[in-house]
């Protein structure tokens, strides 16, 4: 796990003066990467400060890195840095520091070849995301879940002992601001016994996610320990897991998500590393005394302690009309990921037990994070449920969410966007922020 050092001091101060403002998700103690493009030049990896990308290419070829930096930063892709060992991730960040740093004597020359306007840019995918696999690990999202699908039985008897989790869909991960076409597929049967029909989704829904890429590999055969689990770990991403809640219903048994899921997942474009995480580590979720323990592979003094991460989560939803209208998006959800029952170590530790390999750029999503109280739950299918009523699928059983414009929703509609935030927040260091992960729903396709 990273130790907290001096590129997390508070107080130092970039020469990019938009990295200095209060409300800024990319201070100088952040660096998030990302991959981005401007026209007519190669797709570059860069990295987030204030409201500019340092483009981390450029300084490569203007002699800013040392050979192995410079190497990796010609890469269309973040993949080969993400493979490097955690120590050289630390000498990487502790190099961008020196060059934005307030009196760097490179400032100059950056500010002329390698720094560009977030504006300016479009960005990419991140990295090659080879495998993605996706987790379940919110207790509460868990429970409610459970709750609409098998009253009796909301919790699965496995839950409490093993991170739950199934192999997403790769190919179909798209960076943020790629529309999102509602799926086609087979729907729910409306009545019990009839056949079910094949139609655009009607339940349409996000899931607050948050996906941890995967940084060293590890080989064949070859299992990550619990306590070597965080030096596999990369970097967290906002993840929208988008879900077609009626394809889900009449697939899901008795392997699992499939077409419900496949068609689409959105994450931000920014990648914030382990190691910019350092100061918002926390201790593990605290289970209740009568919880079964961990199996010991799943268990470490130093996961307990700092395990979690003290992130916020925040949904928005914008419709068309309220975008027509001037209004700006309205707040669903602010979620804490500290509500997450497994930690991301564990989860890590489960995938790499039988021998799977996993491979820089590989993800990992959390599960869908919720919380105890309604204004905490990251799905709709989640927060316009009355958890008071059983089988609560259908829409015509659930309280819709109001807007200004008069609107209401109980799934999402053709042309709402939805929008997620997060940040990390202490008295003692400077606030971080992973930036947006956008998409807007676009009408069913009619060669469906
Ligand atoms: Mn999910």
């Amino acid at each position: 796990m990273y130790a907290l050092n001096a590129t997390h001091s508070p107080d130092l101060v970039s020469w990019v003066e938009s990295a200095n403002q209060p409300e800024t998700d990319f201070p100088i103690q952040n660096l998030p990467y990302c991959v981005f493009k401007t026209p007519g030049n190669p797709a570059s990896i860069g990295i987030g400060i204030g409201d500019q990308i340092l483009n981390l290419r450029a300084c490569g070829e203007s002699g800013l890195l040392n050979p192995r930096f410079a190497s990796v930063s010609k890469q269309p892709t973040l993949n080969q840095l993400m493979a490097l060992p955690p120590t050289e991730q630390s000498q990487l960040r502790g190099r961008i520091v020196e060059l934005l740093s307030e009196g760097s004597p490179d400032a100059d020359k950056i500010a002329n070849t390698a720094l560009v306007p977030q504006s300016d840019v479009e960005f990419l995918m991140p990295c090659n995301i080879g495998d993605y696999s996706d987790f379940y690990a919110s207790v509460y999202h868990a429970t409610n879940v459970g709750s609409m699908f098998r009253p009796d039985n909301p919790l699965l008897p496995n839950y409490k002992h093993i991170p739950i989790g199934y192999h997403g869909r790769a190919s179909s991960i798209v960076v943020s601001g790629t529309p999102i076409r509602r799926p086609v597929g087979q729907l729910t049967p409306t009545e019990p016994g009839a056949a079910p029909t094949r139609d655009a989704c009607k339940l349409f829904d996000y899931e607050l996610e948050v996906g941890c890429l995967v940084g060293q590999g590890n080989q064949l055969g070859e299992s990550v320990s619990i306590d070597n689990a965080e030096s596999h770990m990369f970097g967290l991403t906002l993840l929208n897991d988008w879900s077609a809640r009626d394809i889900q219903k009449w697939e899901y048994q008795p392997l699992g998500p499939f077409l419900a899921k496949s068609f689409a997942s959105t994450i931000s474009p920014w990648i914030v590393t382990m190691e910019a995480l350092a100061p918002f580590r926390c201790p593990e979720f605290k289970r209740d005394a009568e919880d079964p323990r961990p199996l010991n592979y799943l268990a470490s003094d130093s996961n307990s302690k700092f395990g979690g991460i003290d992130l916020q989560l925040e949904v928005y939803l914008l419709t068309e009309q309220m975008q027509q209208q001037g209004f700006k998006p309205q707040l669903l959800t602010r979620g804490s990921f500290t509500n997450l029952y497994w930690t991301f170590a564990q989860m890590l530790t489960h995938h790499s037990s039988n021998g799977c390999n996993l491979r820089p750029g590989d993800m990992l999503g959390s599960g869908t994070v919720s919380g105890q109280t309604r204004d905490s739950r990251g799905c709709m299918l989640e927060l316009t449920w009355d958890g008071d009523q059983q089988n609560a699928l259908p829409g015509s059983q659930r309280t819709p969410i109001k807007f200004p414009t008069g609107e209401e929703r109980k799934f999402l509609a053709d042309g709402d966007s939805v929008i997620f935030r997060g940040f990390c927040e202490t008295s003692d260091h400077r606030r971080i922020g992973f930036g947006t992960c956008m998409g807007q729903v676009l009408p069913a396709s009619q060669s469906n």
